[in-house]
């Protein structure tokens, strides 16, 4: 089985391919940064972080008097990871008992999975923990929860047809009861309309907040890594309703181009605490951001 950082190159690998081979060989003239505008607007880079990066480079190249292709690109590099490394902050474990945690993202993103991979995360720091399956719109996925908790040791709160701020509730009432080091709150990725969803997004982190002072102290968005530019309208949708405190980019073993890092970096920057490489329960590593740059270059 592959590591998962041959994993994360082998999902970036469309990206990293176009941004080496363009400089083989290369001269530096306006030919090399059209090809370069271009690969990165193809990763997802978005208009902003892609002009902010070729101007960087121009810049570099001109003050350093940089005469080789492969100069260029080992600052590009650097420029990237300068770009990338605000976003590098690991999750901190233990500041509150229970750490409370509220877990968003549309359906499809991930979500669920990453709840797993993260609670196992947990346990493997550990953290006991403790779900509130705030879902309440899928009674299938409130099952499944239900049963991976029981095969995994993990006390999942769900009701059955119950308003999920009152599930993250008693979640939390209960973790505090039972000296829980963590409380993760599921919550639903789809309702009848986006204004809806935000609607019901922020009552449950106002009935946890109501349920212990400064919970949660987490809020965290699951986007899909493949998502493309729209990734970076869901973190700024996310984030104007709930305050996000970190991001958890799925999916980028898959065909992730990977630009959508520095599309939020440069544009919106909010931590990214993790990246799923894998469907795998242990597919979750903490984001590096010179991990990261190297998967794109080397
Ligand atoms: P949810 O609707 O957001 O809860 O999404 P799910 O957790 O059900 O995941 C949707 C699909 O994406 C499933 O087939 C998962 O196995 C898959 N998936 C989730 N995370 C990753 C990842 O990091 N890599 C890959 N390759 N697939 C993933």
């Amino acid at each position: 089985k592959p590591s998962w950082l041959s994993r994360l190159k082998a999902g970036l690998s469309k990206t990293s391919s176009s941004l080496t081979t363009l400089f083989v060989g290369a001269k530096i003239d306006d030919d090399l940064y059209d090809e370069l505008e271009t690969a990165l607007l193809i990763s997802d880079a978005g208009v902003e972080a892609t002009q902010f990066l070729l101007n960087g480079l121009k810049k570099k190249v001109k003050e350093e008097k940089l005469t080789e292709a492969e100069q260029v690109k080992t600052a590009l590099k650097m420029l990237l990871l300068e770009l990338l490394r605000p976003l590098q902050k690991p999750l901190e474990l233990g500041r509150h008992q229970p750490l409370v945690m509220m877990i968003s993202g549309v359906n499809g993103a991930g979500k669920t999975t990453t709840i797993g991979k993260l609670a196992k995360h947990l346990q493997n720091h550990q953290q006991s923990v403790l779900l509130a399956a705030g879902d309440t719109f899928r009674a299938a996925a409130r099952e499944q929860l239900t049963i991976w908790g029981e095969r995994n040791n993990i006390t999942v709160i769900s009701q059955e047809s119950g308003d999920p701020a009152a599930v993250a509730f008693d979640a939390v009432a209960s973790a505090k009861a039972r000296g829980t080091n963590v409380v993760m709150v599921d919550t639903a990725g789809r309702l009848p309309t986006q204004l809806h969803l935000m609607e019901e997004l922020k009552k449950i982190k106002r009935v946890i907040g109501k349920g212990m002072d400064g919970a949660p102290q987490e809020i965290l968005l699951v986007i899909d890594g493949n998502t493309g530019q729209n990734a970076l309208a869901q973190v700024k949708a996310f984030d104007a309703a709930l305050n996000l405190t970190g991001l958890i980019i799925t999916k980028l073993d898959g065909t992730a181009k990977g630009g959508v890092l520095a599309a939020i970096a440069k544009s919106h920057p909010i931590p990214v605490y993790f990246i799923g490489i894998g469907e795998q329960i242990e597919d979750l590593q903490a984001f590096n951001a010179q991990e990261f740059v190297d998967a794109l270059f080397d």
